[in-house]
């Protein structure tokens, strides 16, 4: 089975959130159960200077008016790799996100550039029965199948976070190479725009999402607006979780940790926690619970409902670190707040992959309070690290965090503290929670144990990934091999 993933990131050479950490482990546990995935990318500096370059498979004149692209063979370790290689479009400085005045057509190239592999295959003569694109980057990948001729490869569409979309005016129809017979409520079309993540979801042969309870919401008022195709493609849509890359994340040889720790050996995680308190501000106090939170800095985050509990933490004697990077509402706010209390609370406005190891290895309490969570890998992460995930009762959250109750403490099952309305008081009795069972040291460490014992490895999920891909009719069928030379898209290449 051949299938070639289609994304804007790659951990750890672009990463904006969890999509990079997805990319780097999923093809990756595919491969480990022995069907050929790939994976095509934009050629950003970042990897163009990093992974082996092993020559060019496809050339055109020009995509999407950013001029002459290519796509070049490459390779991360264990990992092969396209790259589309354009300069116009991607060779800039700047996240994969930033240059608006292009960003719908830079990433309807990427999306034309699968679809040609898809049915014409590379130079080598590996061609994959499946595209598998994520999230509204990858939205016209399925389009662009679908509204081509000739035999076409299996579309899957897997949604990272629904509130990400890609609208663009109607008027970019022709720039973005799609027919006028694809502007209709079952093709391209939403509320009068081009919706790119829509696109594929229409038109897609399997959806997925990254978890049940995930599936579950889109479906019902949690859809951003496309709650009723979600509802109408029920019968298509899957929720698997993500799972942790336990090469990277794992506590016992994490070099970005100052002591190595595991079940056998949990006194040496606190060893971690004055390193990570003196590099955030915070006071060297061995005593004071420290409550963490590493995240994008976005309202859907719920990181409102942190800062209403600010001076609920510091009376109640709690540190806080905040390590995060995005909205600069939010992140105005906690640096206020950080001034507020220093040595109390500490705001690390940023991204540093480094730091956010130490916070796992060094916090008891990571507070994920989101008022959507497509999956979320910090909540995996934390417990992997002996931190006690604090979340809010949504998404995948809802399915990877066992809540404190008498009951889960009396069957030693639960791993963290859940609440469920999204305000800051019912967040503030959570809290409260957390602090009375952190002096009790020994339900604590009950708890951290358990959540250390969690198995949360991608090799679960990637066996549901390939069954999913198998439930395609005729998938197996597909040629693997060249197709006729005269093969062309509707338009042009
Ligand atoms: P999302 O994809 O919505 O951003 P996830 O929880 O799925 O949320 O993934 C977030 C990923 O980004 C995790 O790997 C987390 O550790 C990392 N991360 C978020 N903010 C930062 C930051 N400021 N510095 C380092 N890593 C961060």
């Amino acid at each position: 089975m051949n299938i070639l993933f289609v994304a804007s990131e790659l951990f750890p050479y672009v990463k904006v959130g969890g999509l990079g950490d997805v990319m780097a482990a999923l093809p990756r546990a595919i491969r480990a159960q022995g069907a050929d995935a790939r994976l095509l990318l934009p050629a950003y500096p970042a990897l163009l200077s990093s992974v082996g370059i092993h020559g060019e498979t496809a050339v055109f004149p020009d995509l999407m008016g950013g001029g002459p692209a290519r796509i070049l063979r490459a390779d991360a370790p264990g990992l092969p790799l396209y790259l589309l290689d354009q300069p116009a479009f991607f060779h800039r400085p700047g996240g994969p996100y930033d240059h608006p005045q292009d960003l719908a057509r830079r990433f309807a190239a990427l999306c034309w550039a699968a679809a040609h592999l898809g049915r014409a295959g590379d130079s080598a003569g590996w061609q994959p029965s499946i595209l598998h694109g994520h999230d509204w980057p990858a939205g016209l990948m399925p389009a662009y199948v679908a509204y081509g001729d000739g035999p076409r490869p299996a579309t899957v569409l897997t949604i990272h976070n629904i509130a990400f979309q890609g609208r663009f005016p109607a008027s970019m129809l022709e720039d973005l190479r799609l027919p006028n017979r694809s502007f209709t409520p079952e093709g391209v079309e939403f509320q009068g725009d081009i919706n790119f993540l829509k696109a594929g979801l229409s038109l897609a042969d399997r959806i997925s999402t990254v978890s049940p309870t995930y599936a579950r919401e889109i479906q019902a008022d949690g859809g951003h607006g496309l709650e009723s195709l979600l509802a109408k493609r029920n019968g298509t849509l899957r929720g698997i979780l993500n799972g942790v890359d336990h090469g990277i994340w794992n506590p016992a040889k994490d070099p970005h940790l100052v002591s190595h720790y595991d079940l056998k050996h949990p006194s040496r995680r606190a060893a971690n926690r004055p390193d990570f308190q003196a590099r955030l501000g915070l006071h060297e106090d061995p005593d004071a619970p420290i409550f963490a939170t590493v995240s994008r800095l976005d309202v859907l985050k719920g990181l409102d409902l942190v800062l209403e509990n600010v001076d609920h933490l510091v009376a109640r004697g709690a540190q806080l670190a905040l390590l995060g990077q995005g909205d600069p509402l939010i992140e105005t706010a906690f640096r206020q707040v950080a001034a507020r209390y220093p040595g109390r609370v500490a705001a690390f406005i940023g991204y540093d992959e480094a730091l956010a190891h130490k916070a796992f290895a060094a916090c008891d309490v990571i507070l994920v309070p989101s008022r959507q969570e497509p999956c979320g890998l910090t909540q995996l992460y934390a417990q992997g690290y002996g931190a006690i995930p604090l979340v809010r009762r949504t998404g995948g959250l809802a399915d990877t965090v066992v809540g404190v109750s008498p009951e889960t403490l009396e069957n030693g099952t639960a791993t963290g503290f859940q609440f469920g309305e999204a305000n800051g008081w019912v967040l503030g009795e959570a809290i409260n929670r957390a602090l009375d069972l952190f002096h009790d040291p020994i339900a604590w460490r009950q708890v951290q144990r358990r959540g250390m014992m969690a198995e949360f490895g991608w090799e679960g999920p990637a066996r549901a990934y390939i069954e999913m891909y198998a439930s395609i009719p005729g998938i197996l069928a597909l040629p693997q091999s060249h197709p006729p030379s005269n093969f062309r898209l509707t338009i042009d290449d």
